[in-house]
């Protein structure tokens, strides 16, 4: 079986697991408990925020404990958009639908008006567009735009989004669950002012991630309690948040040398591609997220269980959209860069260990495939 669906989920670390095993024989303690067994189960929970500040350049202080990618969008949507201070959301069609199902629902909730810039064909939304948006914008705007599209790879700038928003004092959140762990964010660059992070997508366990909430920022919970300083209620998971930050230092010391690997793979297959198989080309832009390849297929009759076909094959792929009885949906991403009437998508994400031989692999079912 070959797994080409990284942008979904990755393996974990073997190392990481063995970590996670060995803590769970050892610690048992609850890390608000005050004796002896609680105060080793607050340590491993206080040592993985550093573990992560640090590895983004904030303090540990901005770091906050979720059960993932989705959690965390929840929390900062609600968080900001409670406080009445917000009359707009600026965001994107081509967000994760975590994102863009939390601002439809918050934004009701609280009588918040939501502004969906449009975006062009490789997805990258107008930045005048957006300076535009905030200049006409009465109050205090919230702007939610993605580091990286999960589905096609699309990167912001987040230092222009940035700088824009600092003209117009609105808040910034960028989802950055694609690209922990592929670049070297420094959130202490002034933007954004939250952001997000998940470890299923960077070799960690599933169910863990993290918030970044920029030192003066005020968020409501989500979860109303005690713990994470009052920002999440809920026994903290201690095993999965000391492998998350375990799997993050692995992937930040990779960095580098997986930056070269999918580089010289991402060329490879694209040759590959491009030389062999007639009629297809790819969504998104050349320079995007550098482990992933989205291919747009022309429609036909004969391609409508690409998916399955690739799954009969043994190698896991994705349309980068929900496939019910192995069909492709269209995707919103698809549709919002105008290309899902005429194009199925194909998501090839790579991880550290991906191999050319896989890609090869890969090439030969998409030749028999489409
Ligand atoms: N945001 C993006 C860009 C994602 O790719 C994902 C996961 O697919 C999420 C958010 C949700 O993260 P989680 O699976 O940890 O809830």
């Amino acid at each position: 079986m070959i797994y080409l669906d990284n942008a979904a989920t990755t393996q974990m670390d073997t190392i990481v697991i063995d970590y996670m095993h060995d803590l769970m024989h050892k610690h048992y303690g609850n890390p608000s408990s005050i004796h002896a067994y609680g105060r080793q189960a607050r340590v491993i929970v206080e040592d993985a925020r550093t573990k992560i500040s640090s590895l983004l350049n904030v303090s540990p202080s901005e770091i906050f404990f979720t059960s993932g990618g989705t959690e965390g969008i929840n929390t900062i949507v609600n968080g900001v958009l409670c406080k009445d201070e917000i009359t707009k959301v600026i965001t994107s069609p081509t967000e994760h639908f975590a994102m863009l199902s939390s601002i439809n629902h918050y934004a009701k909730l609280y009588n918040v008006d939501i502004c969906m810039l449009s975006v062009d064909e490789e997805g990258n939304i107008d930045m005048n567009k957006l300076d535009a948006e905030l200049q006409n914008c009465d109050g205090k705007a919230l702007v939610s735009l993605m580091h990286a599209n999960n589905e096609i790879g699309t990167l912001l700038s987040m230092k222009k989004v940035g700088e824009i928003c600092e003209k117009y004092q609105a808040l910034f959140l960028s989802d950055t669950v694609q690209t922990i762990g592929k670049f070297n964010n420094d959130f202490n660059a002034g933007y954004p002012h939250f952001a997000i992070g998940s470890a299923h997508k960077f070799h960690g366990p599933k169910g863990v991630g993290f918030i970044y909430i920029k030192g003066e920022q005020k968020v409501d919970p989500l979860f109303i309690g005690s713990q994470e300083r009052n920002m999440r209620a809920g026994t903290e998971n201690i095993f999965a948040i000391a492998a998350m930050a375990m799997a993050m230092e692995i992937i930040y010391e990779s960095m580098p040398a997986n930056a070269i690997k999918y580089n010289i793979l991402k060329s490879y297959l694209i040759d590959r591609i491009e030389s062999e198989v007639n009629g297809v080309s790819f969504n998104g832009p050349k320079i995007g997220l550098p482990n992933l390849v989205n291919i747009a297929v022309p429609k036909t009759q004969n391609n409508e269980m690409l998916l399955m076909k690739f799954d009969i094959s043994g190698v896991m792929i994705s349309g980068g959209s929900a496939c019910s009885s192995g069909a492709l949906k269209d995707s919103h991403v698809m549709e919002a860069i105008g290309k899902a009437d005429k194009y199925r998508a194909i998501r090839l994400a790579m991880s550290k260990y991906t191999t050319k031989a896989d890609l090869d692999i890969f090439v030969d079912v998409l030749k028999k495939s489409i």
